[in-house]
């Protein structure tokens, strides 16, 4: 079996073109969605992905408020700005980009963002929600994953999904998700990481896999079930020196040969990637039509 390919720019764009629909309806009230990006030093990889959030922001009609702030910026000025933009009735959502440089305390930046326009969905109260399945808002790639199987026609009710990763962007949100009792749950989920035991025996049993593990070679096609969905979430650089930059990227999956075993696969690029951004579109514009009492 040659698995079909989970289209993630594909089913990305669909998504974006049904947001930037429902933007341009709420441009009609009066009501434009307004996301706050706060980028703090120059990493490039953040440079890039916060670039990446603002072009896709324009491009469905978000109104994006660009904050680079030097390296050096204090913590108490960030936590100023953010307070700041809690107030903005313009703004609907508000993005920290992560890693913050080492002397400014992350969690107390975050916990500092309004629950009602944490679009990341990294406050508690909206981790809280999510457990308990209240409405809230739910982080970006663990709902962009999610999104990926219901629009592909995974069905999730019963399912065996192995998830191997278990940290507090990826692995434990999609974890929670996936067991809520509700139509887009239903799953019996189990979360591997370095410490489980047999991995392979595991990931053998499952009929989804997704892999968040930040390692290349992760998935073995030894470790699949004939027929099961392959989600890859891993984004790891390696050398290659057919390449310009020196590097290409790959995903935690052995892709080539886990795709003659998969039914459907992600690819990397072009998989998990463009559904996070969405997803965070998605939040800012949902927030939106919450501020404005459409919810
Ligand atoms: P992370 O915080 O480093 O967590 C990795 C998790 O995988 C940990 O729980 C770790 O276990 C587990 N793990 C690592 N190697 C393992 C192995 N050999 N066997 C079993 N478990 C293993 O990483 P993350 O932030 O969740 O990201 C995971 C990957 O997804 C990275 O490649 C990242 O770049 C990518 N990512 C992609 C997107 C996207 O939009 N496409 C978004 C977010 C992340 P321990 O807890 O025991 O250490």
């Amino acid at each position: 079996m040659t698995a079909q390919i989970i289209d993630g720019k594909a089913l990305a764009a669909a998504m974006r073109a049904e947001l930037k629909d429902t933007v341009t309806k709420l441009k009609t009230k009066g009501i434009t969605p307004g996301l706050a990006v706060i980028l703090v030093g120059q990493d490039p990889a953040s440079q890039s992905y916060v670039t990446a959030k603002e072009k896709a922001c324009a491009e469905i009609g978000i109104y994006s408020d660009d904050n680079r702030l030097p390296a050096e910026t204090s913590e108490a000025d960030l936590l100023a700005l953010v307070k700041r933009f809690n107030a903005d009735p313009k703004i609907h959502g508000i993005l920290v980009q992560l890693p913050l440089p080492k002397h400014i305390d992350e969690d107390k930046v975050l916990l500092a963002i309004d629950p009602d326009k944490d679009v990341d969905g990294f406050h508690p109260v909206n981790v809280g929600r999510m457990v308990v399945g209240q409405k809230g808002f739910l982080p970006c790639t663990p709902h962009g994953v999610l999104q990926m199987l219901l629009r592909s026609g995974v069905s999730l009710e019963g399912a065996e999904v192995v998830i191997v990763g278990r940290s507090n962007i990826v692995g434990k949100p999609l974890a929670n998700m996936l067991i809520q009792k509700s139509p887009t749950g239903n799953a019996t989920v189990t979360v591997c990481h370095t410490r489980t035991k047999h991995l392979a025996e595991h990931v053998q049993r499952a009929d989804i896999v997704i892999a968040a593990a930040g390692r290349p070679g992760t998935v073995t096609a030894e470790m699949v079930k004939a027929g099961a969905v392959v989600i890859d979430v891993g984004v790891n650089r390696v050398e290659d020196a057919t390449k310009k930059n020196g590097y290409r990227l790959v995903g935690d999956v052995d892709f080539e040969a886990v795709k003659e075993k998969a039914s459907l696969i992600t690819p990397v690029p072009g998989g998990v990637g463009p559904m996070t951004i969405t997803m965070l579109l998605h939040n800012t514009v949902q927030s939106a039509r919450q501020a404005a009492g459409l919810l």
